[in-house]
């Protein structure tokens, strides 16, 4: 049997998502109560939905932005506002095994604020913590590459990693580096080696080889820092040629 007009305008309107369809003369009041009644639930259910939809959107988004912060707290050294050792050490690592695949050089720089302990008992712990930030700051403004990164190792002591960078690049950071020092001229009266705050800076250079491993390049640098703690102070230390193991020391 074929459908009536009625029935197929009915189908038709319902198909393009109308909620209800009463043919005049034959509803009743109790039937156009219930349609009208029906509608409004439906709207209601709907607005209600929306509601809760942007709701959920919102807290997606405080998520993300709590992610984000958690994120950053967890990789940022709180005093001076740059990376934390945690982050130089995951860093290193990616570099390392990136730089090993494309045979390039990775360069790093293992800085010591001089005769730190004697700036705190002058100036005080907190005039101290300010001298770490400015810096930190300092070390900072002396990279120029986005790749290039500056970390609280710990206490007094600032790590620079810097990938790509062979061992004339680094040596060129190193000097900019203490050139920034001097350009801020932190007052140290109770240095042995200057007037203001310096840096003594041992500086490392590897291509990684299979087999290798990363901490080399910290014990390398580490070993350099204690050479130019050693001989003086406020200078930088690196190898001339890895196999000939011949230290320079330059202010
Ligand atoms: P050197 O030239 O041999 O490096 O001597 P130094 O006095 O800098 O080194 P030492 O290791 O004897 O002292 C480091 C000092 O750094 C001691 C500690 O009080 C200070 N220090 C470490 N962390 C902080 C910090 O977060 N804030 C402040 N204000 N001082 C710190
Ligand atoms: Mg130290
Ligand atoms: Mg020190």
């Amino acid at each position: 049997m074929g459908e009536s007009p009625n029935e197929s305008t009915a189908l038709e309107a319902l198909h393009r998502g109308a909620q209800d369809y009463l043919v005049k003369g034959c509803f009743n009041g109790t039937r156009l109560h219930r349609s009208i009644q029906y509608a409004l639930e439906r709207q209601q259910q709907l607005l209600e939905l929306e509601s809760k939809n942007r709701a959920l959107e919102e807290l997606s988004r405080q998520l993300e932005k709590a992610n984000y912060e958690l994120e950053r707290l967890a990789t940022m050294d709180e005093l001076t506002q740059i990376g934390n050792r945690r982050h130089l050490d995951k860093t290193l690592e990616l570099e390392w095994s990136r730089l090993l695949r494309a045979a390039e050089p990775l360069s790093l720089l293992m800085c010591d604020v001089d005769h730190f302990k004697a700036y705190n008992d002058t100036y005080g712990h907190q005039m101290g913590d300010r001298c770490l930030q400015q810096v930190a700051r300092g070390i900072s403004t002396a990279l120029n590459r986005p790749a290039d990164l500056v970390a609280r190792y710990g206490g007094e002591e600032f790590t620079v990693l810097l990938p790509n960078t062979d061992l004339a690049g680094a040596i060129h950071v190193a000097t900019q580096i203490h050139a920034r020092l001097c350009e801020l001229n932190i007052p140290h009266a109770r240095s042995l080696v200057s007037s203001s705050v310096t840096l003594s800076i041992g500086l490392a250079t590897e291509v990684p080889t299979m087999g290798s491993s990363s901490t080399v390049l910290i014990e390398r640098a580490d070993q350099l820092l204690y050479r130019a703690k050693q001989q003086g102070r406020n200078q930088v230390c690196y190898l001339e040629q890895a196999d000939l193991l011949q230290v320079v020391c330059a202010r």
